[in-house]
């Protein structure tokens, strides 16, 4: 069974959407197999994005994370790591297809937030890769918080 993590991004705690986003993951199949709520620190936020440590957006996706509520859930099903991408959409939620979490409850778009000079708000982080989505459970959760 493959998993991956999920993170509700301070914005869609802000905006009360914790309930219909994991809904829609729930609905499409994937299991719930752990979930909490961090704040976490800077030091932390910047471990789970080192592999954007060079990109000209990492300090403020730092900001927009670090000391505010985020819910990180471990989610598990056949191919979790792909389905999850695709129930997520899109970077942007300006081009985010309609159907997925970012284009039907997203608000904001990577013009306004590169003019603002701030992170994209997009609701929420999904694993990339089935390594990267290792990674980043260990990261988040204690092993023994996880069932095998
Ligand atoms: P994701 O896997 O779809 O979340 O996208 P990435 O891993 O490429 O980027 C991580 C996060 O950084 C995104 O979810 C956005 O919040 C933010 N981000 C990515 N690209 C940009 C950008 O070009 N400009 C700004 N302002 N933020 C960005
Ligand atoms: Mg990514």
């Amino acid at each position: 069974m493959e998993r991956t993590l999920v993170l509700i991004k301070p914005d869609g705690v802000e905006r009360n959407l914790i309930g219909e986003i994991i809904k829609r993951f729930e609905e499409n199949g994937l299991k719930v197999a752990n979930l909490r709520m961090v704040i976490p620190s800077r030091e932390f936020v910047q471990a789970h994005y080192a592999v954007h440590k060079d990109k000209p957006f990492f300090n403020v996706l730092v900001d927009y994370l670090a000391e505010k509520r985020v819910v990180a859930i471990v989610l598990e099903g056949e191919d979790a790591v792909s389905r999850v991408r695709k129930i997520v959409g899109a970077t942007d939620p300006s081009k985010a297809e309609k159907g997925t979490i970012r284009g039907d409850l997203g608000n904001d778009s990577k013009e306004k937030a590169d003019a603002e000079r701030r992170s994209i708000y997009n609701l929420v982080h999904a694993s990339g890769t089935r390594e990267e989505a290792e990674e980043e459970i260990k990261l988040w959760f204690e092993e023994s918080e996880i069932l095998e």
